[in-house]
């Protein structure tokens, strides 16, 4: 399974590997040794849509040598393209839209008995529940992606989401909290939910508020954290800013992509919100959480997107002061509205555009990283760190660097102090406390400290010991 893109397709990804496992199949990390390869795509920016070609692509000389070899292309390209996919890639077996991960079973099982090829695309206005949630997740994990809500009613006019993954619909709470539940039991302790606006979360079916949806999560026992992605700013709520001091497992990090920092160029994105509006909800929020960390997305080279405009961005980056953010350069989307529109940035100016936001943010998230040295966090253990995973730990002797997140989503890999009492057996999922001795640009080191935590974790946040 090769999964390119947002938080989304991982989460579709699992649901996909859970559906294919009563016919047998499992995950495997070698392509010359799979039965069936899936690629789960991202139609978001052309690049995206490039990589999943070229990937595609290059598996031609595997269906040569193994013409029993099925191969499938799922995701927003799949729904974006349909048989047109088929007709490009003649070695390709099946295409299957977003909404059609349910039925991607039997469209396997339909092309191993006939030989056939599939194309289904069909899209539904509900949400499905998905059928493979079942038994939490078998491998051990601290972290885990959880839908909420699916497809998005906006029409943002650069966006393809509304078109590949259809109108907006939200999953039922118990069946998200029986979801959350089960991954629970299985050891995962920190949940994010994802909805491309979390915060119109069940306005339409008339459920739960999203706030509601929190609290309620909240309650699970042995869940420590919760982060959820993305918040549209024209619908951050009050209720949800407040949220942020009333619910103790919130995790102290808000994602509220502003996209530009010009009011002329987000009315021509539809965006419905004013930088002044912005400017003040994020007053609001740090009034009420004052060491919240903000992250952002921007992008750069909108059509007609001046000088003035993008200098209004620069400015907007520089009163915010965001903890990290993506930045993009803009690109034509299918059926997107701003296809149409004139004044096309040329590739150059996007480019130097995208370096100075690049450039200016490293400066920003640099210096909040080094304001952290000496500062002890608390961190939920998540696993080895990167590079300890690149070394042989079968090495008994040799000391295991460990890594973790704060509640503010800032990276953590760190030694265990000789005085740690927790076994490495007992290190996954627990929350720790670490002293900051180096900083990075995108990463804090340090060591487990016994004091307490130097205030930016969550209040009074302590590990669930079984
Ligand atoms: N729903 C989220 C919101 O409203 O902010 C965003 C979801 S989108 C999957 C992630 C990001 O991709 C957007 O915030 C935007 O910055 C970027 N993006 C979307 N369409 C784009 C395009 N045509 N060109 C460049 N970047 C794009
Ligand atoms: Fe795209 Fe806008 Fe919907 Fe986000 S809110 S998914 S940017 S249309």
């Amino acid at each position: 399974m090769n999964t390119i893109g947002c938080q989304m397709n991982v989460y579709d990804s699992e649901q996909i590997a859970k559906g294919l496992k009563p016919l047998h199949y499992e995950i495997t990390a070698s392509l010359e040794k799979a039965d069936l390869i899936i690629v789960n795509t991202c139609a978001i920016r052309e690049k995206a849509e490039q990589k999943v070609f070229s990937f595609l692509g290059r598996l031609a000389g595997l269906k040569r040598k193994r013409p029993d070899l099925i191969i499938g292309v799922g995701g927003c390209v799949a729904q974006q393209e349909g048989a047109k996919i088929l007709e490009r890639l003649p070695h390709l077996d099946l295409v299957f839209g977003t909404h059609a991960i349910n039925r991607l079973p039997a469209a396997v099982q339909t092309i191993v008995s006939k030989k056939c090829r599939i194309v289904d695309i069909q899209m539904a206005d509900r949400i499905k529940e998905p059928d493979f949630v079942a038994n939490g997740c078998e491998a051990k994990h601290v972290t885990r992606f959880v839908t909420i809500m699916q497809g998005c009613d906006n029409y943002c006019t650069y966006c393809v989401v509304p078109y590949v993954r259809g109108r907006e619909s939200s999953r039922r709470p118990e069946n998200i909290i029986r979801e959350i539940r089960r991954l629970v039991e299985s050891g995962v302790r920190e949940v994010t939910l994802l909805g491309q606006n979390v915060n119109s979360y069940g306005k339409k079916e008339n459920l739960c508020t999203f706030v509601e949806l929190l609290r309620r999560i909240n309650d699970i026992d042995a869940l420590l954290r919760i982060r959820f992605t993305t918040s549209h700013p024209k619908d951050l709520s009050q209720e949800l800013i407040l949220a942020f001091n009333d619910l103790h497992k919130l995790c102290r990090h808000i994602h509220l992509p502003i996209q530009s920092g010009s009011n002329r160029i987000l009315k021509m994105m539809n965006r419905k919100y004013t930088r002044e509006i912005y400017l003040e909800k994020i007053d609001k929020l740090r009034n009420i959480c004052p060491r919240i960390a903000i992250t952002t997305d921007i992008i750069v080279g909108f059509p007609g997107e001046t000088r003035t405009d993008f200098k209004e961005t620069l400015e907007l980056m520089k009163t915010v002061e965001f903890d990290a953010l993506f930045a993009f350069q803009y690109s034509d989307r299918p059926n997107a509205a701003a296809v149409r529109l004139p004044g096309k940035i040329s590739k150059e100016e996007k480019k130097e555009r995208l370096q100075q936001v690049l450039d200016l943010q490293d400066y920003f998230t640099t210096r909040k990283n080094k304001a952290l040295k000496g500062s002890i966090q608390t961190v939920l253990v998540e696993g080895l760190s990167k590079k300890q995973n690149r070394v042989n730990h079968s090495d008994k002797s040799q000391r295991l660097q460990w890594s973790g997140r704060t509640s503010t989503n800032k990276i953590v890999n760190f030694f265990k102090n000789d005085d740690e009492n927790a076994s490495d057996e007992d290190m996954m999922g627990r929350l720790v406390n670490v002293k900051i001795l180096k900083t990075f640009s995108h990463s804090l080191w340090g060591k487990t400290d016994s004091k307490e935590p130097t205030d930016v974790g969550l209040r009074g946040e302590k590990s669930y010991v079984t």
